[in-house]
């Protein structure tokens, strides 16, 4: 059941670590031939869109160690964070619901989008309870109440789930990862690529892959493409998560040895992420149009898609001489079935003017 790549690796790990199997592994790799012809460049694709059989992307691999962990020691509710269209807080949602247990979503605003409907929507089928305010500090007073109310209820605090899932627990999903690519490496479906592209937001996956690469001892350089504000997405915060989780780890198993963070090798790239989060840029926009016509992958504006678009400028300023490999983080699951039957209307009012208002410009034909 739990032939994960790390387990095996480090056996210790596999009776102290909780792990569910949500997600559906290993995820497919492939080559981008068309778009990297069309670069100049070798490029690979690792696709963690159908990391999931009802969901996926990146956060599925996170959740398997999150929600275990929280079914053993025997919560009954958790919580999460995130803005009006998280991905992370309807991933939580999916599975917290397949594992039994209820979830609770916290969301902030953002730029009104497709996505965000659809999300909001799949989040009401999940029979999420949904919390929405108007910021970072509305959130934390909603939080404290909503931790009283089902105290008070079920005599139990429910279990939080970190922004993103980027606990060290979570990120231990993503040096699982690593593993996952390695044994792909030496199955011959790939070759070790040179560097690795990858949206970073709370961190946890851009995280995960370099203590993954250190401690597989691959040479692999990370390209952590920053797609949130600067005070969530930066080189401190990656370093503290890098170390924390890597305690964790050799806490759990001591033969996991303890190693530096790669100071030379994992870059934060500042400059695709535009004025906002989650508001578009044309050149992720482009990238989405390039990456969906020449390879029939879909990415998005707000993380993939400004991902993409770095490795596009990289390559052709001719700064990839080496195998690039880019790792989607976005869910490929169609979902629409299950929000046919799901109304707007049901939602805290607070969060209807997603579905009556126009979208951001740049997302008024989107591809999917
Ligand atoms: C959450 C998310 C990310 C960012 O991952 P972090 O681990 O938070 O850095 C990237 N891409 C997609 C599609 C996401 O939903």
């Amino acid at each position: 059941m739990d032939k994960l790549p790390l387990f095996e690796r480090y056996p210790g790990l596999r009776e102290r670590i909780p792990y569910v199997p949500i997600a559906t592994l290993p995820t497919p790799v492939r080559p981008l031939e068309a778009l990297g012809e069309s670069l100049g460049a070798e490029l690979w694709l690792k696709d963690d869109g159908p990391s999931g059989v009802s969901y996926g992307g990146n956060k599925v691999r996170k959740l398997g160690f999150l929600l275990a962990s929280a079914k053993q020691d025997g919560a009954e509710t958790v919580l999460t964070f995130g803005a009006a269209g998280s991905n992370h807080a309807l991933a939580t949602a999916i599975y917290a619901k397949a594992l039994g247990l209820r979830s609770i979503s916290m969301l902030v605003p953002q730029p009104p989008a497709h996505s965000v409907r659809r999300n909001l929507l799949r989040q009401l089928a999940a029979g999420a309870e949904v919390h929405y305010r108007n910021g970072l500090g509305p959130v934390a007073v909603a939080t404290c109440w909503q931790f009283a109310v089902h105290s008070v209820r079920s005599g139990k605090f429910p279990r939080v789930i970190a922004t993103g899932g980027s606990s060290p627990l979570g990120i231990v999903g993503f040096v699982n990862a690593v593993f996952e690519l390695k044994q792909q490496i030496e199955r011959g479906e790939l070759p070790e690529p040179e560097v690795i592209y990858v949206a970073a937001g709370s961190m946890g996956t851009a995280v995960g892959l370099a203590l993954g690469t250190q401690l597989a001892g691959m040479k692999t350089r990370i390209q952590a493409v920053r797609v949130t504000g600067e005070r969530f997405t930066n080189l401190e915060r990656g370093r503290k998560l890098y170390q924390s989780t890597n305690e964790l780890l050799h806490y759990n198993d001591p033969g996991v040895p303890l190693v530096p963070f790669p100071e030379s090798t994992f870059e934060v790239r500042h400059d695709f992420y535009g004025d906002n989060y989650a508001l578009y840029t044309p050149a992720g926009m482009e990238a989405v149009k390039l990456t969906h016509e020449l390879e029939g992958l879909r990415l998005e504006g707000t993380y993939s898609g400004k991902a993409m678009a770095c490795l596009i400028s990289d390559a052709r300023a001719g700064r990839i001489t080496g195998r690039a490999l880019f790792w989607n983080t976005y869910n490929s699951v169609d979902f629409h079935p299950d929000i046919a039957g799901a109304d707007y209307h049901d939602l805290p009012q607070a969060l209807h003017r997603y579905f009556e208002e126009a979208v951001q410009p740049l997302d008024e034909k989107p591809i999917s």
